[in-house]
Parts: C-alpha cells; structure tokens; sequence
C-alpha cells in the first residue's frame, strides 16, 4: 500500500499560502508596496485596473535585486530581511516572512522587471500560477516594476469572492492612504483606471493629512510628540467637529507598520472619553515607537494585530500622551481659548461693570420669559400680529412695546442676589432663553448660545468625580429596599467590583442566586430610575475585561450617572438658577464640554451674524 501522507508540491503549498496572505487586490498591493519600502524606496507607484483584477503594478525606485535574487524571491521563505530566529525578536522591516511574492505569483500571471543599483541591465521575470516561463534581461531604471495580472485567474472560487471594481479599488486606496500618512518622506502616486486618485510629494504630515482628508479638516489639527519610558508617541489629532461615527480615521503606527489593535484603541478612546460623544470617534493620526524587541508583528499574516510585551505600560503611555494634549486644545476648555478674552484675573472695575451687565441683563431677562402674557388679545389670535412682534416696526393696533417687560430696574431685581462670582460663563451678558433648552449670551460683540443640558451635566459629572474622589459619592439610603436581578456576567462584575460600586453611592448586598439587594442609590438619582442606571454600570464593568480597571472606567461610569442625574428635555430657568448654573460652570473643570463630549457653549461672532445679513 502506498503511503497516504506525502509531502505537499511547492506549488501547491504556496497556492495554500496566498489564501492566508493574498485575500484581495488591496493586500496584493500591500506586500508590493511594503517590499518597495524596506528597498529604501522614495518614489512609488502604485496602478490598478480594473479594481486590481485585471492589473496591479507597482513600480518603485528601491535597491532593485540582481538576477538570481531575482529568481530566488519566487521561492517559499525566500527573503533578505531575516536570516536566524533571534533575527524575529527585533524584526525592523515590513516584510520578514518571504511568502509574499510565491504566494502573489501562485495565483496570478506575475511579472518582475528589476535593476540592481550600480548595474547595468534588469532582468525580467516572467511566471503563470506559480511557474517560471520567461527569464530575460532587460533595460529600465534602478528599482523595481511588479505587474500582477489576472489576479486569482486559476483560483475561481477565490475570484468569485471579490467585490466589485469599486469596492476592490477603495480598498487599495485606503491601505495606500495609511501608508502615505506614516511616511511623509515618501512620494506616493495611486492610479485607478488610468486616473491619478492621489500623488503626495515629501512633506509635512499636516499637508498630508490635509491632502488626504480634505483641507477643511473642521477643529485644526494638534500635534502630540512625547516620550515616555522608550515609547515616543507622536502624530496628529484633530478637533471633534472632525470626528467619525466608526474607528475609520483612527490611524495608528507601532513602529511605522499601520496597526488596528485593541489595546491602543482602547488607550486612545479612553483619552477622549470626556470630549466625544459616546460612539463617535476621533480623526487620529498616531505613532508609537518602541524597541521592537517589546513588541510582537508576528501575530498574524496580514499583520494588523501587534502584541505588546507589557501591555498596561504601553496604554497608560499612550492615553497619558494624548491626555495632556487634549487638555492644552481649545476644544477642551473653552474658557481656557487663548484667543478667548482672559477672564481669570478681570480688574476688579471690569468685573463689577460685568456683573452690572448680567444683573441688568438677568433683571431684563425675567419678566421677558412671561411677554407671552403681556401680548394684547388681538395679537396672541392673528397670525399676522404675531409676526409683526418679531419684526418690531410694530403697526396700528398693535404696539410692540406692549411686550417690553414692566420692571426694568436691576437693583431691584438684583439686589438680595448673592454676588455672582466672577469667571467666563458669570461674566457673560444673559440675553434670555431660547426654546428653554439654550441660553442667549452676550460676550462682547458676540453671541454666545450655551446648552443648558449639557452645562448641568458637565456640572453634575464634576461634582460627581470630587465626591468620588473625597469620600464617596454621597448616597440616599432607601426606605424600602429593592432588589435587582442580574445575569451571570453582571453578577460577576458586580461582586469583583462590588467596593468602588459602593463608592459610587449604591449599597448593595448579595440576596441569593443572582439577586442583590439595593439599600442605597446616589443621592444625585433619587427620583429617576436608579436600577437601570446600576444596570447600565454594570454593563460598563463587564465590557471591561481584564485588561481595563474600575478607575480607568470610572469617568464614564460618573458621566453615565451624571446624565442620568439631570432632568431631560427643555425647562424654563429664571435669572436665579442661570446665574447660580453659571457660578458652578465657572468652578467646574473642563466646562467646554459636557462629559460625552457635547460642546457646552458656542460662539457666533458679530461677524458671522453680519454675513449672515449680507452686511459684510
Ligand atoms: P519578505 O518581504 O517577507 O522578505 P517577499 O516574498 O515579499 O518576502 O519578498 C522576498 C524578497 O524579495 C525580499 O526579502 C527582498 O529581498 C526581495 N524583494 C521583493 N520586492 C522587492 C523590491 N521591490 N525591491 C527590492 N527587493 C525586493
Ligand atoms: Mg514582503
């Protein structure tokens, strides 16, 4: 009898190869592209056809390879870049594990033309499926030409998994934008059906990413460059108008290789936890460099996992870095915009003529909020004299000064106010509510609008996190107490964390089975529904997971009861709580946003409003 195991033909185990590492024309592209690279090219091109099914070309201006490099390239575990095992702990090159080009040529009519530097002639390779037809020498410049047609012409079944010419085609142009934001020393041109999609010459990143995400990147761009402990992080980032509902234009490096890993994610998105909306995402640009003896590339084929020797180490850098960054941006601290007015140390004189102005204005604003009542009959019934209140050129029967409020006197109003303390948000003029969901200011020659949801959850989530931080939140016991029932996991997290959620002001107390016992809930969500937001906590804990702590979560767990904590919807306020909204504003830390990262206030200059009229 025969025997039944043997040895696999090299083709064969290379066509098995190029299903792990050629899936489509784009990852094609990529081994391409990336071998161009640690050839030391500067100058790439990159064409395609017919979504990459028809041809992919690329052609560099690299070290080119001599004849029989040439012919040993084509062969299994054939590479330059690494020749014994301690060579895979520090592995500097894309490239390491020499399958790329016999996997490529296994499934497609490959050709390779390529000049060695210093030689005279190239030489041309010619395969079909894997075999060598044709070796010829040939002129052309230093470097490298590598044209792969027909891509999959002998794996049917593989070809019929590709998407369309479109589709095929983003996908090249979104690996090619990766790569041309991490080298900016590098000239990168992507061709598609004869068209140039994108030529990027050696520049600046700022002028990349501008180039490649469109110049009106809305927020500007901030620069992060520090170093920590032998990991620099360094790139872009850009304001939160900017940013996405999908981890799209999260672009992140570990030592120039683009990565999509769970850990810089998540280090990333803990930074921005209190500036964005939950399930929006920044537009980051960020490299991580580090010995590479600390970190695993050979994780994975295609390569997009990387594992960090010390995991923790390397988040906490990270999120650190791009923390401090944040908290210098505008976007973060309104009332910390350098090129917002100083309010932090107002001459005593300013700040009382300031004050005068919100007292007047706050007295003004009351008994505005009742004009409705003050309107004569006729005009609450016609349509049209509702109109003509608006216009304020008024008209017979219809008075519009009939709407101006009666009491004008601010000492009046004003004066058993407790003094308003003095800061950005107190110093603004109050010109009254709109909607009773946004507040009208005056600061200077321009409007300022503030959210008032968003301003009492920011104030609420701070108020929050000192009580947290000091000795507890503060909690209201319950007469009767109520019992929760949890699912496994939530059980689990509840009794793993079952300290800092007492913390959190719930007392709870294990009941039997999966039951808990709740005595106490934090004071700030008496009235509303304290078990779901416990729930929710809960679901907060679970997605954490061994790699994330209770305190790293712990800003989103406050936010998540600060909102609930804060009555929803559209309220009339009176002068009074305005102003007493706007002291605690003025203590609060962070007061631009809200703690999902809704903006608090925004501004429209004098110079808008007068586009806006055509009067500029
Ligand atoms: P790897 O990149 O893992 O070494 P590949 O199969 O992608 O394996 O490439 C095999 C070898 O061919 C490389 O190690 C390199 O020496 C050579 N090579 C491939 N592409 C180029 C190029 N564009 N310029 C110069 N040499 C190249
Ligand atoms: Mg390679």
């Amino acid at each position: 009898m025969s025997p039944r195991i043997r040895i696999l033909p090299e083709i064969l185990t290379n066509k098995i190869a190029a299903g792990e590492v050629v899936e489509r024309p784009s990852s094609v592209v990529k081994e391409l592209v990336e071998n161009s690279l640690d050839a030391g090219s500067t100058d790439i091109v990159v064409e395609i056809e017919g979504g990459g099914k028809r041809l992919i070309r690329v052609s560099d201006d690299g070290c080119g390879m001599g004849r029989e490099d040439a012919l040993l390239a084509l062969e299994r575990h054939a590479t330059s870049k690494i020749s014994g095992e301690n060579d895979l702990l520090g592995i500097a090159t894309l490239g390491f594990r020499g399958e790329a080009l016999p996997a490529i040529a296994s499934v497609s009519r490959f050709s390779v033309a390529t000049r060695e530097r210093g030689r005279i002639e190239g030489t041309e390779i010619y395969a079909e499926g894997g075999k060598i037809r044709e070796v010829k020498a040939c002129g052309m410049a230093e470097g490298t030409v590598i044209a792969v047609r027909n891509l999959f012409f002998n794996t049917p079944a593989r070809l019929k998994f590709l998407r369309s010419n479109e589709t095929e085609g983003g996908h090249v142009g979104e690996f090619l934008t990766r790569l041309a934001l991490s080298r900016p020393g590098i000239r990168f041109t992507y061709i598609n059906d004869g068209r140039t999609v994108f030529r990027v010459h050696q520049g600046e990143l700022a002028d990349r990413v501008a180039l490649l995400f469109g110049s009106n990147l809305a927020g500007g761009l901030y620069p992060v460059d520090s170093e920590e402990g032998g990991v620099r992080v360094s790139g872009l980032v850009a304001g939160p108008d900017a940013s996405r509902s999908a981890a799209s234009h999260l672009y992140t490096y570990v030592n120039g290789r683009f990565i999509r890993d769970k850990v810089v994610q998540h280090a990333l998105l803990g930074a921005y936890r209190t500036v964005l909306e939950r399930g929006r995402y920044p537009v980051v640009v960020l490299f991580i460099d580090l010995d590479p003896a600390e970190v695993d590339v050979n994780v994975h084929p295609t390569k997009h996992e990387v594992r960090f020797r010390d995991q923790g180490r390397v988040h906490d850098i990270i999120q650190g870095a791009v923390t401090v960054l944040l908290a210098t941006t505008p976007w973060l601290r309104a009332s910390r915009n350098p090129e917002a007015p100083a309010f932090s140390s107002p001459a005593a004189a300013a700040t009382e003529e300031r004050l005068a102005g919100v007292r007047e204005a706050l007295a003004a604003y009351r008994p505005a909020s009742s004009r409705q009542q003050t309107l004569p009959v006729g005009a609450r019934d016609s349509g049209l004299g509702n109109r003509r209140v608006g216009t304020g050129y008024g008209g017979p029967g219809l008075e519009t000064r009939t709407a101006e409020p009666e009491t004008r006197n601010p000492k009046l109003e004003t004066r058993n106010e407790e003094s308003v303390p003095a800061g950005y948000f107190s110093s603004l003029t109050v010109i009254g509510q709109f909607n009773s969901a946004y507040i009208i200011c005056q600061e200077g020659c321009d409007l300022v609008l503030i959210d008032q949801h968003a301003a009492h959850e920011r104030v609420a989530f701070e108020g929050l996190r000192n009580q947290y931080e000091l000795e507890g939140v503060e909690a209201q016991g319950l007469l009767f107490p109520e019992t929760i029932e949890l699912s496994f996991p939530e059980a689990v997290a509840m009794r793993e964390n079952h300290q800092a959620i007492s913390r959190l002001g719930y007392e709870t107390e294990e009941f039997g089975g999966t039951t808990w016992l709740v005595k106490a809930i934090p004071r700030l969500l008496a009235g509303s529904d304290h078990l779901r937001v416990l729930r929710d906590v809960l679901e907060d804990l679970e997605g954490l997971g061994k790699s994330r702590t209770f305190s790293e979560a712990r800003d989103e767990i406050l936010a998540r009861i600060a909102c609930h904590s804060v009555v929803r919807g559209s309220r009339a306020l009176d002068a009074q709580e305005i102003s007493a909204l706007f002291g605690q504003m003025d203590k609060t830390d962070f007061s631009g946003s809200c703690p999902h990262g809704r903006p608090v206030s925004r501004k429209i200059t004098l110079g808008e409003v007068e586009r806006m009229f055509k009067r500029q």
